[in-house]
């Protein structure tokens, strides 16, 4: 790519096919917003359903609600409206719980599913999580099972004929480095075991075909690129090919196969039905719908041109502008091995980072160094972008992050 100048930037804005969707958001002004991959920001729409959920729905219509407002099935149908977008098949997927509730879930599921098998395999450098769900589950299953952890690249290799299930995050969370999903499928399938995939940091960020692709089971987050608000439940998927042939443990009376009949014994409910566990956050799993919506309205084909455009851009111009001052890029410089995400490893990261968001450019960092940054096509321009690093190069100029107050760590980072 030639270096650009901020005119060619809004050049490319005005041609954007995606330029009118920034509309749907409430961006405050002036605010280049880089953190769509931990909170995506609010659409407009949410203002108006929370106030309808919050005034009519519960205010006025209260338990009656469950039916009127269709409270009861939302979980089933907001999870078929995001298999639209995520390759599933209508059935195969509900919103509800968080991510690390739902891998335990699938995790559990993956091992009922190949009773004869006794290890997990997962990535190393997987968000935590992932890792420590797998550890308190194995914790209550006795030594014969096994958590296996290698290096993303060296999946393929690792999946041997004891494997029950490998468990993976497509985009990782740190360097945005995109896995194989199909590769890894079909893999995991000749040697006998299953493939489960975390798409936190690709629901909304990449196009995802789960069916295609062969997956078992998935789940991840709606807060981040969906947009459904913070903490906002996540979702599960099941292949209708594995349902009813074994059991989740959480077996909480939504996932009873007839719970108002509030029987002593559990009976699994049928199909995806069995994944519920519980009474969901009604107001919070609503909110879903606002982000979502817009998804299934765009072209992801599109959005990930533009995704890789904008991030091409932002590697391009910290190395050109900032590259005296020490940014040692920590994500594939090649596009099609990376999601929506962009990393730079500093050693005084965290400082710059804090610098960078008091001039409204909002990032974050991941420990131990490192610098993230995510490009959401829907709202992110590509004069964002120029301005972004623009800021940048001005606070390392300046020396403005030496300043004390950037260098005391908050709670979240
Ligand atoms: C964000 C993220 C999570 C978050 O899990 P919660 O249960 O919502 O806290 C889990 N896994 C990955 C890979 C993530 O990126």
């Amino acid at each position: 790519m030639t270096i650009l100048t901020r005119d060619d930037c809004l050049k490319m804005d005005a041609v954007d096919p995606l330029k009118t969707y920034r509309d749907a958001f409430a961006l405050p002004d002036g605010l280049i917003y880089l953190d769509g991959n931990s909170l995506g920001p609010q659409p407009k729409a949410a203002a108006d359903l929370a106030a309808d959920l919050v005034k009519r729905q519960w205010g006025q219509d209260l338990i009656k609600s469950w039916n009127t407002a269709g409270w009861f099935e939302l979980p089933y149908k907001l999870g078929d409206k995001l298999g639209r977008l995520l390759g599933a098949n209508p059935g195969e997927m509900i919103v509800t719980d968080s991510t690390g509730i739902n891998i335990y879930k699938v995790l559990s599921l993956a091992l009922g599913l190949n009773p004869d098998r006794k290890t997990i395999l997962m990535e190393n450098d997987n968000f935590p999580t992932d890792v420590y769900m797998a550890e308190g589950l194995l914790g209550q299953l006795g030594d014969e099972y096994d958590l296996k952890l290698v290096a993303g690249d060296d999946i393929l290799d690792a999946l041997t004929d004891d494997v029950a299930v490998v468990m993976v995050t497509e985009v990782n969370y740190k360097t945005g480095r995109l896995l194989d999903m199909k590769a890894i499928a079909d893999k995991a399938h000749a040697v006998g075991a299953l493939a489960a995939f975390d798409l936190c940091h690709s629901a909304g960020a990449v196009p995802v075909d789960l069916n295609a692709a062969g997956a078992d089971l998935a789940v991840g987050c709606s807060y981040k690129y969906l947009n459904g608000g913070p903490g906002a439940p996540a979702f599960i998927f099941v292949a209708e090919r594995h349902q009813n042939k074994a059991q989740q443990p959480l077996s909480g009376w939504w996932g009873h196969k007839a719970p108002f009949e509030f029987e002593t014994r559990y009976r699994a409910g049928e199909g995806i039905s069995q994944m519920a566990s519980g009474t969901q956050p009604i107001l919070s799993l609503a909110m879903v719908d606002c982000g979502l919506s817009l998804f299934l309205d765009v072209d992801m084909a599109q959005v990930r041109q533009k995704s890789v455009k904008l991030c091409d851009m932002f590697i391009e111009l910290v190395e050109s502008r900032c590259g005296a001052w020490g940014f040692e890029l920590n994500t594939p410089r090649d596009a099609v091995k990376r999601g929506s995400q962009v990393s730079f490893n500093h050693s005084d990261g965290y400082a710059i980072v804090k610098a960078l968001i008091a001039k409204d450019v909002i990032g974050d960092f991941r420990a131990p160094q490192n610098m993230r940054f995510g490009f959401a096509p829907l709202y992110v321009r590509y004069v964002d972008v120029w301005d972004a690093v623009d800021r940048l190069a001005d606070i390392m100029e300046s020396g403005e992050w030496q300043k004390e107050i950037y260098h005391a760590r908050d709670a979240v980072t």
